[in-house]
């Protein structure tokens, strides 16, 4: 019969683990407190391992929540900032708009300024015209009302005559 079971303390050997628990019971009790204390040891390490696993998990959560939340509050930043944009983009585009209608405005100013330049040109060629006009009438009529003087002067000579 194969005797495998050895006594760590004495090196005696036993046919079951049931004889040398009894043998280590009966030959050395220090020993079988000492292996319950081990045991108690190994729980509380475990006990504790757990415990740790435990705290990292919540810490993991609250640095998930955390992360969560930094998110939102981007997301809420990141709308905020895209609503400033549009804001300013639809004030801008209403600048741009003033600006062509006052360039528009600008435009038409000047054309009708233009026009009124050249109907001033017009106006001062008609009166240099007119005024050669009157001019040439007056002379006309200086050469006209000679013409009538030298008429009534043969008109009154030829009545002296007669
Ligand atoms: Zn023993």
């Amino acid at each position: 019969m194969p005797e495998n079971h050895v006594c760590t303390v004495c090196d005696d050997t036993f046919e079951s683990e049931k004889a040398l628990h009894i043998h280590e019971s009966k030959k050395h009790p220090s020993k079988q407190a000492q292996d319950l204390q081990d045991l108690i040891q190994k729980f509380d390490q475990e006990a504790s391992e757990v415990e740790k696993l435990k705290k990292k998990k919540e810490h993991l959560e609250e640095e998930l929540e955390e992360e969560k939340e930094r998110n939102e509050n981007l997301s809420e930043t990141l709308d905020h900032l895209k609503q400033q944009k549009q804001t300013l983009e639809e004030s801008l585009e209403e600048r741009k708009q003033r600006i062509e209608g006052l360039e528009d405005q600008l435009q038409q100013e000047k054309e009708s300024e233009e026009e009124l330049e050249e109907e001033l040109e017009q106006k001062q060629e008609q009166i240099t015209s007119l005024e050669k006009e009157r001019d040439s009438l007056e002379s006309s009529l200086a050469d006209t009302q000679n013409l009538i003087n030298k008429f009534e002067t043969q008109v009154n000579e030829m009545d002296e005559k007669l």
